[in-house]
């Protein structure tokens, strides 16, 4: 694609504010990666004297980071749209001025649509051009409406400003991490090649370099991100040929990082080399989120997964063998077009088979643009309702078994947060769990032992081992 910038229309010049301080309010749809670019764009911002705030009224400018991977995301954009328009109206007449902006992969995907059917949307920008974003504001202050969504590809990773040292030490001692983006494995449901693109990974020195920065603010657990995390590559200080393991063990290396995870990995793209960094890091969680999404191989195939079933158990075989402690996650589609009981019944018989520590369901919903969308067979609501139903309750049973399991053991546990009750603090467990414990709020950051003394509905419990 090339570079490119387009100017819809002009309204008139929009009277430029004095405050020192402005205001931005980002809310954030979708997954981690929107998370950590609106971090991103907020630190961006803020080289512009934004700061952020949680109250919406209060924001002299609005940004709605969207996601489109749910049914009707671009409807819920637009409803949401039509409450920004009278937020705005009734701060014009207050004499207070209010921007809109639309990012993530709803903009990508309906850009120019976005801009004619929403009159009160400044500005339009897609995911790989966040680092546009306080240019495209003064085009907005200029009178301008703005749809920023075309870019070159070599451009993909300068829309990731370097974290703030200062931020980082406010957003907590975890953070994000985008090492990769784009995907091309086309799953026949999915949007995502579609709103961001081909895979593109990001080079070795930039991300050792965001990442001394994030442990030189406070943060002691990295999470890689990637639309394919797994599908990473990359060179080494040789020349030699990276895959993501390669990468996990140079991060390893940077001091004071305790603990390193990575989501989302396609099965295909688990090499031995990763799996291999299972059993050789210790600073690699033993947990994993290696998605499925169906049980039969019939509907893998019409998914476009090129895996069948027993690959993927076999692979968990591997990794498991290497890391046997490791806890799987998952993702879950019911009802894909086609779907039969035989289908469902191979779906929950894999779930048996594989036990989960956690998983993600979804009843199946066309997105326009999608080979899904086209195909006939679709399956009624009630059966995806009945099948989400029947999978999410083996889901549960086993997400709290695996809980029950960890009763009596004593683990590492990242101490991340305070509490709700006054000398309680959250932390999260190897396992992503997170598990209340008695500490002092001086240790947020320290890794304890701790014992598991109990269970919780969404948490666990546990009593520090001196
Ligand atoms: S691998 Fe994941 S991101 Fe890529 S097309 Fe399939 S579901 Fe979408």
């Amino acid at each position: 694609m090339t570079q490119e910038t387009a100017v819809l229309s002009a309204k008139p010049e929009m009277a430029l504010e004095s405050a020192a301080v402005r205001k931005v309010f980002v809310k954030t749809y979708g997954c981690q990666m929107n998370v950590y670019d609106s971090d991103r764009m907020t630190d961006a911002l803020a080289k512009d004297g934004y700061v952020a705030t949680d109250v919406m009224e209060d924001a002299d400018l609005v940004l709605l980071n969207t996601c489109h991977i749910r049914e009707k995301a671009a409807e819920k954009v637009y409803s949401a749209l039509g409450r920004l328009r009278e937020l705005k109206k009734k701060k014009a007449g207050e004499g207070r001025e209010m921007m809109i902006g639309v990012a993530g992969c709803v903009a990508q995907a309906e850009g120019d649509e976005i801009l004619r059917r929403a009159p009160a949307v400044d500005l339009v920008i897609g995911p790989q051009t966040y680092h546009r974003l306080p240019e495209a504001l003064k085009r907005v202050k200029r009178g301008e409406r703005v749809l920023e969504t075309d870019y070159a590809i070599e451009d993909k990773f300068e829309h990731l400003p370097a974290p703030d040292k200062a931020k980082t030490r406010a957003r907590g001692v975890t953070a994000f991490l985008t090492v990769q983006e784009g995907c091309d494995k086309f799953c026949t449901f999915c949007v995502v090649p579609y709103t961001r693109g081909s895979e593109v990974s990001r080079p070795v020195a930039q991300i050792v370099s965001e990442a001394q920065k994030l442990v030189d603010g406070g943060v002691r657990e990295i999470t890689l991100l990637g639309q394919n995390v797994n599908a990473w590559h990359g060179s080494g200080p040789n020349g030699e040929k990276w895959g993501l393991g390669e990468l996990l063990h140079r991060l390893s290396e940077i001091e004071g990082l305790a603990r390193l995870r990575y989501t989302t990995s396609h099965p295909r793209d688990m090499d031995d080399s990763l799996i291999a960094a299972h059993r050789d890091l210790p600073q690699l969680m033993p947990y994993l989120h290696l998605p499925i999404q169906s049980g039969s191989n019939r509907i893998l195939k019409a998914m476009n997964r090129r895996h069948t079933t027993a690959e993927y158990i076999a692979l968990i075989a591997r990794i498991k063998a290497a890391r046997p402690d490791l806890a799987l996650s998952g993702d879950f589609i019911v009802g894909f077009p086609g779907e039969t009981d035989e289908d469902f019944a191979d779906t929950l018989s894999l779930v048996e088979t594989v036990g989960y520590a956690q998983a993600f369901s979804f009843k199946y919903s066309t997105r326009p643009g999608t080979p899904g969308a086209d195909l006939e067979d679709q399956v009624p609501e009630d059966v995806k309702a009945n099948r989400l139903e029947r999978l999410q309750a083996l889901l549960l049973k086993q997400q709290h078994a695996f809980a029950e399991q960890c009763v009596g053991k004593t683990i590492d546990l990242l101490l991340e947060k305070p509490g709700r009750m006054p000398g309680q603090l959250i932390g999260r467990s190897p396992w992503l769990q997170s598990v209340n414990v008695d500490a002092k709020s001086s240790q947020i950051g320290d890794i304890i032992r701790v014992r598991i003394t109990g269970t919780g509905p969404n948490s666990l419990f546990a009593e520090v081992v001196s």
